[in-house]
């Protein structure tokens, strides 16, 4: 029961922030593709292909996708397809519905059923989470951290150290800094994903590959969380001056920095010469 209270919780959490994001129409009044404004997300939208003889209410499978689909998109990484394509297909064998980022397939003799079409805003989350390795939400004192694990293989050490790193710091910062920072944080962990660690609204993306290779490297939570705790949006300044001021924080606020060998650059003559007028 506790298990399926935090999932609930979890994803309407996902959901709440995915549709925030989505508030013009998809399309204008006259069916052409409605312009995006400049730094605005695109929209996630659905095709549905049937070359089955089954008639689906298409309606309620757009209802279904938009309650399901954004808030696994932005819990599953920057780059998860929004775009999605729906086969319904003609099979005989048992198969019911299949879900990928991009790719809904489902057995038109399956979703023909009555009960099995009611359920199947349900069935289509099953099926996407199934993508993932693991999801847990830890609470402590008002904050609360969803971890998404999207690679079996990641060193269950180095998650337990992100997640205590997390709760050790990041109330820290926001209360210093922030309080205005949102206390609900997802992690995900991503085979995919080339860069070391990366952070956009409440989400903390993280490589796999770099973290199982550096396992010292915790306080890139640190540096991270405070990217959340600056909240500049899409209006931000210089990146120098932003990674600048997380840097230092790490280097402040760094619970260890010295196990993971990390330390601010040196100064340079270059840093403090004073332009010339
Ligand atoms: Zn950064």
């Amino acid at each position: 029961m506790i298990k399926k209270l935090t999932q609930l919780t979890f994803l309407v959490m996902l959901s709440a922030a995915a549709f925030a994001q989505t508030t013009p129409p998809a399309t204008a009044p006259t069916g052409q593709p409605q312009q995006r404004r400049r730094n605005q997300p695109r929209h996630y939208a659905i095709t549905i292909v049937n070359n089955t003889k089954v008639n689906v209410d298409t309606a309620q499978i757009n209802a279904d996708f938009k309650a399901v689909y954004p808030g696994f998109a932005a819990a599953d990484g920057y780059r998860t397809k929004r775009e999605v394509t729906m086969r319904i297909i003609d099979t005989a064998k048992k198969f019911t519905l299949s879900a990928v980022a991009g790719e809904i397939v489902v057995n038109g003799r399956w979703i023909k059923d009555k009960k099995n079409f009611a359920g199947f805003q349900n069935s289509l989350q099953e099926a996407l989470h199934k993508n993932w390795t693991s999801v847990d939400t830890t609470r402590k004192d008002g904050y609360q951290l969803v971890f998404i694990n999207k690679n079996s293989a990641f060193n269950p050490a180095i998650r337990k150290d992100l997640v205590e790193t997390f709760f050790t710091v990041f109330p820290v910062l926001v209360s210093t800094f922030n309080d205005k920072t949102t206390h609900e944080v997802v992690f995900v962990t991503d085979t995919a994903y080339g860069g070391v660690a990366e952070a956009s609204g409440n989400r903390i993306l993280f490589s796999t590959k770099y973290m199982n290779a550096h396992p010292t490297d915790i306080d890139i939570v640190t540096h991270e969380g405070f990217h959340l705790v600056q909240g500049y949006g899409y209006s931000a300044g210089p990146v120098w001056l932003t990674e600048g001021i997380a840097d230092f924080i790490r280097y402040k606020y760094g619970v260890d920095n010295i196990g993971s060998k990390w330390t601010m650059p040196a100064v340079t003559y270059c840093q403090n010469k004073r332009k010339e007028i």
